[in-house]
């Protein structure tokens, strides 16, 4: 195969890649296989984090990968969200579709939150600061759409 260096292009490079989200996160996907909600926590200031984290975002620690990790249930509460016709990853064609509720979740013994639908809901129903819970999908497969969404408790 030969090589050929390329220095200028015009137009558009379409590239299929898969990424790596790091060691903390392929912990907490590796949960989801099993429905398991994981999170750490700051040894220093006891900030719990879901999604787990690095690096602690109130004290700025590095928190260590094999230490403070705490399994939490699938129960949260709605601290904030949306009803918008756009899906949250589509973000170049905003083609509007049907309604959906985006909600903003903090999972019981979390101090930081996750970003889902709020399933069969009706629109009157949704309260910030209802217990709501999580649908997972029927065979998690390690990843982020392993949760469907959340459902009322
Ligand atoms: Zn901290």
């Amino acid at each position: 195969m030969s090589e050929k260096i390329v220095e200028k292009t015009r137009g558009l490079v379409k590239a299929d890649f898969s990424f790596w989200v790091g060691l903390f996160m392929d912990k907490f996907y590796e949960g989801f296989e099993q429905k398991k909600i994981l999170a750490n926590k700051c040894h220093k200031c006891g900030m719990v984090f879901v999604p787990p984290r690095k690096i602690c975002g109130k004290c700025r620690v590095k928190l260590p990968l094999d230490e403070n990790w705490m399994e939490l249930g699938d129960k949260g509460t709605l601290i904030n969200y949306t009803r918008t016709p756009y899906k949250v990853t589509d973000r170049r064609g905003r083609k509007a579709r049907s309604l959906n509720d985006i909600g903003m979740v903090k999972i019981d013994g979390s101090d930081t939150a996750i970003i889902y639908p709020l399933l069969d809901f009706e629109k009157d129903e949704i309260k910030i600061g209802m217990e709501v819970k999580i649908k997972w999908i029927d065979e998690p497969k390690g990843g982020p759409s392993d949760i469907e969404g959340f459902v009322k408790v």
